[in-house]
């Protein structure tokens, strides 16, 4: 049951991390705060395809 996903910045644009969710779980999209190199600082980051 587990989907790989690709989180983005929701400010630049960037995918800066590959991860996986449990659909059964998380079946929103995910939004996590995490530090994005090209921002330079946490930001939101989306699920992307
Ligand atoms: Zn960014």
């Amino acid at each position: 049951m587990r989907t790989a996903i690709t989180l983005a910045c929701s400010e630049c644009k960037q995918r800066n991390y590959q991860s996986n969710k449990n659909k059964k779980n998380d079946p929103d999209r995910l939004e996590l705060n995490k530090y994005c190199k090209f921002c330079r600082k946490s930001t939101l980051h989306k699920e992307t395809k």
